[in-house]
């Protein structure tokens, strides 16, 4: 169990820091990123409905359900005060017109979002920081429920994924959030990087509690964890897809298909773990 959870968040490790490149290559357009962020949404939202939700209702029974209300609405309410989760291509607040129909309403609170970095990629760091370290709740809940059933060992896998293809999107934004505030790139690198270590606080963080409750308890408070951590995922994936369907028109094809491949993911794996 501990060499996997040390391989895993070496990985997620790798992934941010391969996310918060992204920005210094030119490879990355808004439809590039758009479609890359269907995608994470989609097996963030197969993660939950495949691998997540079925394991605590299994552990905890249909009353655990109640902690994904509370994950979805503590990530929504931690968005809305810290705004953490803005995705854009690096250039497109120095560059209005990004080549396709977008409208004016998008462009309106992309205008917003750049004159207000400067200020807040400190509260956004704060939000970061959170969601990063309930990602570790979240992979380290779904090893202990995996341990606990030996027929089923795919609800780590799922979250493990999941959280690999998302965990760039979040390098990504508080990278770009820095350097457009005037950070210098090397320090927004090291940031990057003591985030991507906050995962593995929250993986020990998670046992350090189960241990300290113990018991019965102890095993109602990981069912718990992984309910809740299912709505913080998906919290993230409708706020990365619903704002599509508005601001978005282009490429809609594109975009569902990305969107179901993510999702398919997801499904596969579910039948197979
Ligand atoms: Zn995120
Ligand atoms: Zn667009």
């Amino acid at each position: 169990m501990v060499v996997y959870l040390t391989l895993s968040c070496i990985a997620i490790a790798g992934a941010s820091v391969a996310g918060g490149l992204a920005p210094l290559a030119t490879v990355l357009t808004h439809t590039r990123l758009q479609l890359y962020l269907s995608f994470a949404a989609g097996t963030m939202l197969g993660a939950v409905f495949f691998h997540m939700l079925p394991e605590a209702v299994e552990s905890g029974g249909p009353a655990i359900l109640q902690w994904v209300s509370f994950g979805l609405l503590s990530l929504f309410f931690l968005e809305r005060f810290f705004s953490f989760h803005h995705h854009e291509a690096p250039d497109e607040s120095s560059t209005p017109a990004c080549g396709h129909e977008h409208s004016e309403h998008h462009h309106g609170h992309a205008t917003n979002i750049s004159t207000h970095s400067a200020l807040n990629w400190g509260a956004a760091a704060i939000g970061l920081a959170i969601h990063t370290f309930v990602g570790g709740f979240a992979l380290a809940s779904a090893v202990a429920l995996d341990q606990g059933s030996p027929a089923e060992h795919g609800t780590s896998i799922g979250v493990l994924l999941a959280t690999l293809v998302h965990k760039p999107a979040d390098a990504l934004t508080i990278v770009s959030l820095m350097v457009r505030a005037g950070v210098s790139r090397t320090s927004a690198h090291l940031v990057n990087l003591a985030f991507s270590l906050l995962l593995p606080l929250g993986v020990v963080g998670f046992f350090v509690s189960r241990a300290l409750i113990g018991g019965d308890a102890g095993t109602r408070f990981t069912s718990a964890a992984l309910a809740f951590s299912a709505g913080t995922f998906l919290c993230i994936a409708l706020s990365d897809l619903l704002p599509e369907l508005h601001f978005h028109e282009h490429d809609r094809w594109k975009l569902s298909v990305s969107l179901l491949a993510g999702f398919g993911l997801m499904a596969g794996t579910a039948y197979i773990g």
